[in-house]
């Protein structure tokens, strides 16, 4: 669960998929701060104008585009992977506890978990894939080596065990509540796949040798029916 990433997900194939949201983010913000700039210019008694109303259009509109197609394109990379039921994260019970007021922001108005749920629902179901909302308390804040839980630390996208292990903390969520939710291991991944918006379609981005995973190497394994995955969105 990140501030910075719309989904961070993990199959039990294997793979990580990260769709990166702060360019999707910021837009949103800056559209946001114009209408609270437009709202405190109205005329005494006025609540909305024309403007108004057609900035908050089209901020929906840009982030439900985004939604569409990020959820399409998952579910195509899941469905080849052959994954079978996706587990999603429920923020709600996270959100109330200890997230800061801007990730909130960024839930509650940018990414709209609920009708995000949906969307994933729906579009699983043309793929035969099953969707299930499972809470994730404790995911981010567990280190996937030891077990620890208390002395871990977030700092940005980076998560740090005093165990020694680092990682990309969404990726590490989504994992450590993707093995919470299968009731095992996952093992070995193959680099994470990151995805970029650019207002038409999600789109890999080049890997960057410098923020590569310690599990690196590409594994194909056979895992038998059921594959699974699960989805961490924020
Ligand atoms: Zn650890």
């Amino acid at each position: 669960m990140g501030a910075n990433n719309l989904v961070a997900c993990t199959t039990t194939t294997g793979q990580q998929y990260l769709y990166e949201g702060r360019d999707l983010f910021a837009r949103f913000r800056e559209t946001t701060e114009e209408i609270a700039r437009l709202q405190s210019k109205l005329r005494e008694g006025r609540y909305s104008s024309h403007r108004i109303r057609r900035l908050y259009r089209k901020r929906t509109r840009r982030r439900d585009h985004a939604q569409d197609a990020l959820v399409r394109d998952l579910m195509e990379r899941l469905y080849a992977e052959g994954v079978a039921t996706v587990y999603v994260g429920d923020l709600t019970d996270v959100l109330s506890t200890h997230w800061c007021a801007e990730v909130n922001e960024k839930t509650h108005q940018f990414w709209a978990f609920r009708a995000f749920i949906e969307r994933l629902s729906h579009t699983a179901e043309e793929y035969g894939i099953t969707v299930e909302v499972r809470s994730e308390a404790n995911t981010t804040r567990t280190c996937p080596v030891c077990g620890e839980q208390d002395d871990t630390d977030r700092d940005g996208d980076v998560f740090r065990c005093l165990c020694g292990h680092e990682a990309h903390a969404d990726l590490c969520a989504s994992r450590t509540f993707l093995e919470q939710q299968a009731g095992k291991e996952v093992g070995s991944m193959a680099r994470p796949v990151r995805l970029k918006w650019d207002d038409h379609c999600w789109s890999e981005m080049p890997h960057s040798p410098e923020r590569a995973s310690p599990n690196e190497e590409r594994t194909t394994r056979s895992t038998g029916n059921g594959k699974l995955a699960s989805v961490g969105a924020a």
